[in-house]
Formats: C-alpha cells, sequence, structure tokens
C-alpha cells in the first residue's frame, strides 16, 4: 500500500517505522520547521502541500492509498486539511492522535480555547511558567505586568523582554524536577496545551501539588474522522493487517 502519513511527531515516526517493517511504501510529511528532526524510516517530504486542495492534489498524483494524519493535536490547520483533502479525493484517512489529559480531581485548571483567552486570563503579578510553544507567544509576552519563564525547545524569533525570560529544555520531564522548577522560581500560574503524552505531563501533577493553578488552552476542531491512539489500532484501522 502506498501510504501518507502527516507527522511531526514520536507516534508518527513509531507508526511509519512499523508500517515500513510491515512492507507497506510509506512517506512521511513533515511541516519542516524543525532544524535537525529526528526522521522516520521509509520516504520523507519537507514542507506545505498548499492548502487542503493541494493536498488532495498530492494525494490524486501520488497514487496513495491511505492517509494517516498523525500531527501534533495542535496542529489543527493541518488536521482539519486532511479530512477535507480525504473527502475530495476518496482516500480513506485515519486520525492517530493521542488522548488528552483528564483534569484530576481537586485540580485547578481553568479552561479557555485560545492563547488570547489564557493571556487575558492570567492576573496581574502572576508568575508564569509558559509551555504553549511559540504560537502565541507574543499575546502572553505582551502581558508586562506578569513574570513569565517561557519554555521552548528551540529559542523563538523575537527577543525576550524583561519581564519574560526563555528556558530552552527538552522533553521528557519528571515530576522531582518539575516539581523543583516551580518551587524554584515562585511559579503561581502554569499556561499550557492539552498535548496529551507522557513526555510533558509532570508539570500538571506537580503544579496540582504545588498549588499551582493551570490555565489549559483547549485542542482545536479538526472535523470528522475514524480516531484511533496506538500504532497497532492505526494498523487495524488502516485495515492493513491482512
Ligand atoms: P498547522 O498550524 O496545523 O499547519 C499550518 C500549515 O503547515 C498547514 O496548513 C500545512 O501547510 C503545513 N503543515 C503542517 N503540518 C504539516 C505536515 N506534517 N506536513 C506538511 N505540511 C504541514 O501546523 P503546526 O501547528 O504549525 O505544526 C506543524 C508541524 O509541527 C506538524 O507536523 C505538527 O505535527 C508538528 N508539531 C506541532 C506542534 C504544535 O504544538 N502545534 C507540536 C509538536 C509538533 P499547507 O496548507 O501548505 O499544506
Amino acid at each position: 500500500m502506498k501510504i501518507l502519513i502527516l507527522g511531526g511527531t514520536a507516534e508518527a515516526r513509531e507508526l511509519a517505522n512499523r508500517l515500513v517493517e510491515l512492507g507497506h511504501a510509506v512517506t512521511s510529511s513533515l511541516a519542516g520547521r524543525t532544524q535537525n528532526p529526528t526522521l522516520p524510516t521509509g520516504a520523507v517530504r519537507l514542507g506545505g502541500f498548499g492548502g487542503a486542495s493541494g493536498l488532495a492534489d498530492y494525494l490524486g498524483s501520488e497514487g496513495i492509498e491511505r492517509l494517516v494524519d498523525a500531527t501534533h493535536p495542535y496542529a489543527g490547520i493541518m488536521s482539519a486539511n486532511a479530512v477535507a483533502a480525504a473527502a475530495a479525493s476518496g482516500v480513506p484517512l485515519v486520525r492517530y492522535m493521542r488522548p488528552s489529559w483528564d483534569q484530576p480531581e481537586g485540580a485547578d485548571w481553568t479552561h479557555v480555547t485560545t492563547a488570547t483567552e489564557a493571556a487575558a486570563a492570567l492576573p496581574a503579578g502572576a508568575r508564569v511558567l509558559l509551555t504553549t510553544g511559540h504560537t502565541g507567544l507574543a499575546e502572553f509576552v505582551g502581558r508586562s505586568d506578569c513574570c513569565l519563564l517561557v519554555r521552548l525547545i528551540e529559542a523563538p524569533a523575537m527577543a525576550m523582554p524583561p519581564h519574560a525570560r526563555l528556558l530552552q529544555d527538552r522533553p521528557p520531564y519528571d515530576l522531582a524536577a518539575e516539581t523543583a522548577l516551580l518551587e524554584r522560581e515562585k511559579i503561581t500560574h502554569l499556561v499550557t496545551k492539552n498535548s496529551g503524552g507522557r513526555q510533558t505531563m509532570a508539570k500538571l501533577e506537580a503544579a496540582q501539588q504545588m498549588d499551582v493553578k493551570v490555565i489549559m488552552i483547549a485542542r482545536p476542531a479538526y472535523g470528522p474522522a475514524l480516531e484511533v491512539s496506538s500504532v497497532e489500532a492505526a494498523i487495524t484501522a488502516l485495515a492493513l493487517n491482512g
């Protein structure tokens, strides 16, 4: 089978490697934003398709038989494009998405839908650990009445003003280190996306232990698709077992 995986996640790499092992012709598509990305086995293409119609054209011209959306839960545009392109081309789509985190009993989470709302939800004087990535960073940095610790894997294009500090680090993070960070930096608020998965989950438990308030930005809506949350379930859903 010729399979296109929309990737950019550890899960997408894992699935690509497994499908190559099973003998399929796999192409993984990456947006091309990360320097030196870890690559899966199989073919790799870099860069956008030119919207949903560009992706539908690509599916047709390359003779793709299965489409997998294994992008990050917050790559909402790409996921919506995958739904539209699958409908337009008739190529079966499976969405492989890690489950979201659930709010534990007693945890103090404020639910918002955008970075703008999240920035507005911060009280003046808050000491914030910001873990929402590059998107919407300017909204938070605009809160000069707060003290921001901005944790990113790669440095942002924008310079940090005096009330914001960059912390360059890379997951996985563990509970002991996350708790120590919150304590050392006297963090009062954690702003996060609901990325799911184990690699960055410890911050939520640390926040609960340290009475740090969580501002949780909800996942975007992508449109309907057959959705799974494991490699094996994806293989079954793609009907590639036989
Ligand atoms: P996005 O906002 O949903 O997508 C914006 C545009 O980038 C899309 O319209 C598409 O361009 C292009 N694009 C996105 N993912 C692509 C892919 N896998 N292959 C080819 N083109 C892609 O996406 P994003 O949030 O910027 O994420 C970009 C990539 O980083 C994704 O692959 C995602 O899995 C990964 N990632 C994102 C996050 C996050 O928090 N958003 C975290 C970790 C990894 P065209 O319209 O031209 O096709």
